[in-house]
């Protein structure tokens, strides 16, 4: 006797590789679905929630609040976490294919996008990506060394990225030291000799990525003075009209701040954070390690809402001990996964992959990052995951049924191949555990920043 897909007695067997916000929100949606689907959520780490727990800033815990909505979600009786477990290495997407009707990949973007200067390999150029995932003690990062004994520093970008390594940059270890920040970040930070933190945007102060709440924080460290050039504020008309834009008030509210930057008297704090617009990363230069980088004057072009940053052959130099790069993140391909390596994306529509044909592929379904790029705040994932939930609710009746479709036949599966996967059970007793650990120091928690140490704590 067969049972339809989606009946209590076959429910939907769905995989989602990758715990962030996007794996969450597409957990939620298929479990709020009319249908009966069971959904395992798999990590490569033990620990869930990806860029929540390694990309939000240590300093910003209210954002991390939301992990209390996805342990709703973890909570759910149709729900497993398969923690531990690298989607393509430890079970291939074939070998998933046999345990899920549907995948759907949330697996974000885990690398960035290089420059492609002369220069950018020299010791001391680095990304923020990396910096940001070793102050948060991501076990694949903890052993990177950033040497903080150089004077100047400067971030190419200006997204909220570049906002968070700046401000991590400028804040003193009183600021941090009470943050769920990695420890061995908090002593390398400790001893940090940064008096001078560039940032620098290729355009103007009206097409600044950050937003209003990141770039106001710099007004108000301890002992670091936010310094901006009043000449900066000179608008083109273009910029003007992007700026009195009705639909604007990003932009405006980062003007309003940007104008009273401008207008502060001379810094006196310890460490500043000067703002450079208009200008582009030409060069690296230094004799083994970066000592200056060469920047060019742009000009923007084009028409109000698209204008582009184009080099005027001005160039400049800037003291620079160390460089990160700060230009947005950028997927990396899952083998047996379709991957558009020009976009850093998995090929989509709607979140339905895309063969080389075109056509969709059953079964296999994209979400966050991976769907459409590294842009957007947490929330936007929401709406992301729900959209792809709903093509593959759609797509039900034309399925590929999986020939093993019980959960306990994939934790067979996994055990004979000696992959030891962390249950959501599991991962409480970890997230415990580093609170414990926390409590002597102040912190929320002090992760573990090894995988061995996680599974330790399980015995
Ligand atoms: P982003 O917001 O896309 O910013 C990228 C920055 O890099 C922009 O200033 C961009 O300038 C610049 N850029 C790109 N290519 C460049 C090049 N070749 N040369 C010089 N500059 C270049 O990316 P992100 O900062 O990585 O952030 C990713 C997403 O996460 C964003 O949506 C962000 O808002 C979000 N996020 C949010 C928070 C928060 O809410 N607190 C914290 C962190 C991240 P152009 O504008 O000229 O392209």
């Amino acid at each position: 006797m067969t049972f339809l897909l989606g009946s209590p007695e076959r429910p939907l067997r769905v995989a989602i590789i990758g715990s962030g916000p996007s794996g969450f929100y597409a957990a939620e949606a298929l479990l709020a679905a009319t249908i009966k689907i069971e959904v395992d959520l798999y990590d490569r780490l033990p620990a869930p929630f990806g860029l929540v727990r390694y990309g939000v800033a240590p300093d910003h815990p209210k954002i991390k609040n939301v992990i209390k909505v996805y342990e709703k979600t973890a909570n759910h009786p149709q729900f497993a976490f398969l923690g531990n477990v690298m989607a393509g290495k430890d079970i291939s997407v074939p070998e998933l294919q046999r345990f899920y009707d549907a995948i759907i990949f949330t697996c974000g973007a885990q690398t960035d996008r290089a420059l492609g200067i002369p220069g950018e390999d020299l010791s001391g150029s680095t990304t923020a990506t990396e910096f940001v995932a070793w102050y948060n003690g991501h076990p694949e990062y903890r052993d990177r060394k950033f040497d903080l004994s150089q004077e100047a520093a400067v971030i190419i970008g200006q997204g909220n990225v570049a906002m968070d390594v700046g401000r991590i940059l400028s804040k003193t270890v009183d600021e941090l030291k009470t943050t769920d920040i990695a420890q061995h970040a908090l002593e390398v930070l400790a001893e940090s000799k940064v008096k001078e933190v560039h940032l620098i945007g290729r355009r103007g102060p009206v097409q600044a990525a950050f937003t209003p709440p990141e770039i106001k924080e710099f007004g108000g460290l301890k002992d670091c003075d936010p310094v901006l050039d009043p000449a900066y504020l000179n608008l083109n008309p273009e910029s003007q009209i992007e700026l009195e834009d009705p639909n604007g008030a990003v932009r405006r509210r980062n003007w309003e701040v940007l104008k009273e930057f401008a207008s502060r008297p001379t810094p006196t704090k310890r460490k500043r954070f000067v703002i450079h617009f208009c200008k582009g990363p030409k060069e690296l230069r230094g004799n083994g390690r970066v000592e200056k980088v060469i920047l060019e004057k742009n000009k923007l072009v084009g028409s109000p809402g698209a204008q582009q940053a184009v080099g005027t052959g001005e160039m400049e130099e800037l003291a620079c001990g160390i460089f990160f790069r700060s230009v947005g993140y950028r997927g990396v391909p899952i083998p047996g996964v379709p991957f558009d390596p020009k976009k850093g994306i998995f090929p989509n529509v709607g979140g339905r992959i895309l063969g080389d044909d075109g056509k969709a592929l059953p079964g296999l379904y994209a979400s966050g990052w991976i769907k459409r790029g590294p842009s957007g705040v947490i929330g936007t994932n929401k709406p992301d995951s729900v959209e792809t939930v709903n093509n593959l609710l759609s797509d039900v009746s034309h399925l590929c049924e999986c020939p093993m479709p019980q959960r306990a036949a994939v934790m067979d599966f996994l055990k004979q191949k000696h992959v030891r996967f962390v249950s959501f059970e599991d991962w409480r007793k970890i997230d415990s555990a580093e609170m414990e650990r926390g409590k002597p120091l102040g912190k929320p928690r002090e992760k573990f920043i090894k995988v061995e140490e996680m599974l330790a704590v399980l015995g």
